[in-house]
């Protein structure tokens, strides 16, 4: 579990009608190493973030103001682990906001995986979440993207092990996904993204500040809870600052 900084925010725009008070949240990303080759979920903000944020996002960085350094790039920080990024198979995006699309375009041998709903909303938001998608992140020549639809839109098993599956998780962004993530030792680890935010949300006392469909995300949010249930999974919410401090985190930790 790693993360690239932080976002300074409001609260209102990660928790709906919540207030002005101001709401600092994390920015995580996951490496998983398999058997079958290595994989980077997300990847957070993408480096240009820390090198000139009002270049690369815009006036976006009003509401959301990314606070990071250049060495945090998840390229960087794979390599830290002693993953080099030429290693890397997939890239699993749960969804394309620009605090979600740093890895790509940086692990040059990966396959990019997507549901295709996201990828082509990205191209043609609606006005409320254009400053959400940074085009320049995902709109890169000679990319490798494998785009989930159809009767492969939910539940789609990586490698058939039953290791990684992505959950179709739409609401928060139209073609959110979340992971299922089974390891051997820890068991079953559900990372919501940010079909949960934080906990509220986890708990039907949120729906998100910026959403594309609050029905869907509501849905969304009790597919996942059934799931947790059902397999008795280890929740990792999305940004949640209180509930990302309680995880094993890399450099130093990890889970097996
Ligand atoms: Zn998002």
């Amino acid at each position: 579990m790693f993360q690239t900084g932080i976002l300074k925010t409001k609260l209102k725009f990660i928790k709906m009608n919540q207030g002005e008070s101001d709401f600092d949240i994390p920015v995580p990303w996951f490496l998983i190493k398999h058997p079958a080759g290595n994989i980077v979920i997300d990847g957070g903000n993408a480096i240009e973030a820390a090198i000139d944020k009002r270049a690369h996002w815009g006036a976006v960085v009003d509401a959301y103001d990314p606070v990071m350094e250049v060495s945090e790039n998840c390229a960087d920080q794979c390599r830290s682990v002693g993953v080099d990024p030429g290693s890397v198979r997939y890239v699993l995006q749960s969804h394309l906001h620009l605090d979600h699309t740093g890895a790509i375009g940086h692990f040059p041998n990966a396959q990019i995986i997507c549901q295709r709903a996201e990828y082509d909303y990205a191209f043609n938001p609606h006005w409320f979440a254009r400053g959400a998608y940074i085009r320049a992140d995902f709109d890169r020549p000679g990319l490798n993207w494998k785009l989930l639809g159809g009767e492969y839109t939910d539940n789609y098993d990586l490698f058939g092990d039953g290791a990684v599956r992505m959950i179709f998780t739409p609401g928060h962004a139209p073609g959110h996904q979340s992971f299922l993530i089974t390891l051997p030792k820890t068991g079953p680890v559900l990372l919501t993204i940010d079909a949960a935010y934080t906990l509220d949300h986890w708990e039907n006392k949120a729906l998100p500040g910026l959403v594309h469909s609050s029905a869907d995300a509501a849905n969304s949010v009790a597919k996942l809870r059934r799931i947790a249930s059902d397999t008795n999974a280890m929740v990792v919410t999305g940004h949640d600052p209180d509930n990302w401090q309680t995880f094993l985190k890399a450099p130093h930790d990890f889970y097996d």
